[in-house]
């Protein structure tokens, strides 16, 4: 199948011409005195408004991921590249989008916002993308897909034939949500934004390198989907503290690379002690820095834990989870308190 991009593209959405910011005119020019856009001149430290095209943090980015700036998006979290693919692709009351339940929630709420309605299929019981059912949807004015790999809250990394085939047969934008990538060792989609035009591969900062307070989700794709982005994103989305501290924790590399290694193993560690523990029935294999687990009585356990004063996310409602938590990794000490009270629950609960 062909795909066209522009076939895709709302038509109002082409047409945009984008807000030029004050900061637009003296990009590159050597300027002393700042008189353009009604700032306060005493300084502050952030009495200037930050750079709308992210240079130097998309400079950055570029240089870790061996990806063009041209071919990278930021955006105020990953929840606004989500809501804004949808602006840029869907038409409200008409298109609509497809996610795989069970998986995260902020894709149907951002399409509902904006009127999209949401073709739902479900994973296969072992959890993997029913490919057939998805290819079956094409052209029913379907503009996006949305992956999520690894999956929350299964934690599985789908399969990559799988998503080729899907990226090949679907006539729509499919957006890979790499939010947890960082703790797998299987391979970004990112290294494959070359072959399809119709691919968008989203990452974050909020996870692996623990800054989910400074909102930092970024997007990966063709020149002619970050250029639409780009254009109608607000000006200026990601504000000066923002950028700053992204660009620090990117310079300090080290940091990042230690606290991942921790919790990749400490993730690994919770495996084996949870599988000696009776009241969890069954521990999900994970690429995320957590772990789906099956407990006799989810509802229970999530109370007797809440008691002692730790909180884990309920996911018994959702789609093939009945009974199971979603446990996030936390540092060696917090994980040494979870497993001992884990450990004691039978005792106390008789669970
Ligand atoms: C946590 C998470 C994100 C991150 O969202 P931000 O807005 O960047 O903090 C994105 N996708 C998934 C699936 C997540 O679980």
């Amino acid at each position: 199948m062909k795909i066209n991009i522009e076939d895709l593209l709302r038509d109002n959405i082409k047409k945009i011409v984008p807000y030029s910011t004050a900061r637009d005119e003296y990009k590159g020019a050597k300027v002393d005195i700042f008189l353009d856009a009604n700032e306060n001149p005493f300084d502050t430290s952030l009495n200037r408004y930050p750079d709308p095209h992210q240079i130097k943090l998309k400079e950055k980015i570029s240089e870790i991921q061996g990806i063009p700036k041209e071919n990278i998006f930021l955006g105020n979290g990953s929840d606004e590249v989500i809501d804004l693919i949808i602006r840029a692709f869907c038409r409200p009351g008409i298109d609509k989008i497809m996610i795989h339940p069970p998986t995260y929630g902020m894709y149907q709420v951002a399409a509902q916002t904006n009127d999209n309605d949401v073709i739902k299929v479900n994973l296969t019981n072992n959890f993997r993308l029913n490919v057939d059912e998805i290819l079956s949807h094409a052209n029913e004015n379907l503009k996006v897909f949305f992956v999520c790999s690894p999956n929350n809250p299964t934690g599985n990394t789908f399969d990559v034939k799988d998503i080729e085939r899907i990226l090949s047969g679907l006539n729509s934008i499919v957006v890979i949500d790499e939010a947890y990538i960082n703790f797998s060792d299987k391979a970004s989609w990112t290294k494959r934004l070359n072959e399809f035009p119709n691919l968008i591969v989203m990452q974050t900062l909020s996870k692996a390198w623990g800054l989910a307070g400074i909102r930092l989700g970024m997007g990966f794709a063709s020149e002619r989907i970050v250029e639409v982005l780009s254009r109608i994103k607000l000006p200026y989305n990601l504000n000066v503290l923002t950028q700053q501290t992204a660009l620090n924790a990117l310079n300090n590399i080290e940091i990042y690379e230690q606290n991942l290694a921790i919790l990749k193993s400490e993730r690994n560690k919770l495996v084996s002690e949870f599988s000696e523990i009776p009241a969890i029935q069954k521990v999900f294999p994970s690429d995320g820095n957590y772990l789906l687990c099956k407990f006799k009585d989810a509802n229970k356990t999530y109370n007797y834990l809440m008691n002692k004063g730790i909180i884990v996310r309920n996911r018994s409602n959702q789609l093939h989870c009945e009974n199971c938590l979603r446990i996030t990794t936390g540092t060696p000490e917090e994980n040494i308190v979870l497993v001992k009270y884990l450990r004691e629950m039978n005792l106390e609960i008789g669970n």
